[in-house]
């Protein structure tokens, strides 16, 4: 019976879009035709099934012939480019693209839908350059790993994406898991086949590190089970290794490389500062990066190994914590982009002043490093470096992405810059500045509006109210 009527439907579908004109390969064809299918194999009668069948392409066709633009009403909009905000502007889309964007309200043709925004402050989709998916930082995360298995990390990041997206960010560079999982990559793809809802991913897999790094997974553990992690753990060490951990990570589908140039606050090891890996060893995995169309992001918080990073000619320093001048220097003459994650080290300085709830290794290292990174990212900024916004999203809460907002004006930076490093600039440093990061003509679809206008009250970022991406609308308050 499935047989017959999926064989049925698809000629006779073929038959009447031919008649018609229109490609049978349409995708929103293909949609249709796996729902009405599914309530059709449904029904048991022959009759019932003609008369569904009926109803089924009365609705398709007319769809079909006279695409419905979706047309919203922008009250304010915000153009990052030029650090304005314009008033009473239309943005049209059709399909996931934007194709026009208008002055004044438009009212569009019969048929066509209008969003009223009109109350409210319209702006691209948010992008944060330095998120980790599929973690969320507790007491238990030491303990969790030894009972957890990828599949249970998969499920419950689930809800992070949902959080994710919700607070406005229509875009990620997630920057790693440390050890054996690419159940980040996983989610990117579930995400892209519409599986789960969450933001457009872009995925370093799994974090590259020395052994002993900041990325080395048995820190701390007891000596017979230190073991020697290799590439397929994300452990490299000498040109060799590094090179070929870059091809792996190729190979298992990362769209970025991350590396840890130096030691870090999260991890059981002593040293969260020093330079972890050779200048030799980062400009080999840059060049080798490079063959394979990706960018490396270098985690970094000690002024060295920042510096060798930049030599070395990575895309991103991350964090930056302890950037000097000539750091600062050599930034702006290689072009080097800064990913500063202020509300990280915020928000882990505050947990490790919590009793227990970091080991007491982690918590020397998150007082004494999280709260010097809004400092260095306000003397980075005034000093010209090109800033992209990035929060280490996993480290404190999924969805709280927008208080980054607060911090980096707090440290000097105008709102709408603030703004422009977390569209535009984070597009740039990702590499799709041709599909996101500006509502203009022929970019995808993805935008979003809050309460208030942030350009004088930065807190509005935090009252998004409307999510679009990919011309499909997540939320409309
Ligand atoms: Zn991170």
């Amino acid at each position: 019976m499935a047989a017959w009527l999926r064989r049925t439907l698809v000629r006779h579908t073929a038959a009447q879009l031919k008649g018609q004109g229109i490609d049978k390969k349409s995708t929103q064809v293909k949609i249709s035709l796996t729902d009405d299918t599914t309530s059709l194999l449904s029904s048991s009668k022959p009759q019932n099934v003609m008369k569904k069948m009926i109803a089924v392409f009365a609705t398709i066709i007319p769809c079909l012939l006279f695409a419905q633009k979706t047309i919203l009403h922008c009250g304010k909009l915000v153009d990052p480019q030029n650090l304005k905000v314009l008033t009473e502007m239309s943005v049209v889309v059709e399909g996931n693209k934007i194709t026009d964007v208008q002055n004044g309200y438009t009212s569009g043709a019969a048929g066509d839908k209008i969003i009223e925004l009109k109350d409210k402050t319209v702006m691209p989709g948010l992008i944060d350059c330095h998120v980790h998916m599929t973690m969320q930082q507790s007491p238990s995360a030491f303990t969790d790993k030894f009972k957890m298995n990828p599949a249970d990390y998969a499920y419950q990041s689930i809800s992070y994406a949902r959080s994710t997206l919700m607070a406005g960010f229509t875009t990620v560079r997630d920057v790693g898991v440390v050890g054996g999982s690419t159940v980040n990559i996983s989610m990117r793809n579930a995400i892209n086949k519409g599986l789960i809802i969450g933001p457009r991913m872009y995925t370093a897999g799994k974090i590259i590190s020395s052994t002993g790094g900041h990325g080395d997974v048995t820190n701390g553990l007891r000596e017979d089970l230190l073991g020697d992690p290799g590439i397929d753990d994300g452990i490299a060490n000498g040109v060799d290794a590094c090179v070929k951990a870059i091809r792996q990570r190729y190979k298992e589908g990362s769209d970025l490389i991350k590396i840890t140039a130096s030691g870090g606050v999260l991890s059981m090891e002593k040293d969260g500062t020093g330079a972890q890996y050779s200048e030799e060893e980062i400009k080999a995995m840059v060049q080798t990066a490079k063959d394979y169309g990706m960018k490396v992001a270098a985690h970094a918080h000690g002024a060295e190994a920042i510096k060798r990073a930049v030599r070395a000619g990575v895309t991103s320093i991350e964090h930056g914590t302890f950037l000097d001048d000539e750091g600062i220097a050599l930034m702006k003459q290689n072009g080097t982009w800064l990913v500063p994650t202020i509300i990280a080290g915020k928000s882990t300085a505050d947990s490790a002043k919590k009793p227990g709830y970091f080991p007491e290794v982690i918590a020397a290292k998150a007082i004494a490093i999280g709260p010097k990174i809004q400092s260095t990212f306000g003397k980075a900024y005034k000093a010209g470096v090109k800033i992209a916004f990035g929060t280490d999203a996993g480290v404190y809460p999924h969805g709280k992405n927008w208080i980054e907002f607060i911090y980096m004006t707090e440290a000097g930076m105008p709102p709408l810059e603030a703004i422009k490093a977390a569209t535009v600039s984070a597009a740039e440093l990702i590499g799709i500045t041709d599909k996101v990061g500006t509502i203009e003509k022929n970019k995808l679809a993805d935008i979003i509006a809050v309460d208030g206008d942030p350009s004088t009250d930065i807190q509005s970022m935090g009252k998004v109210k409307f999510v679009m991406k990919d011309g499909v609308v997540y939320k409309n308050d």
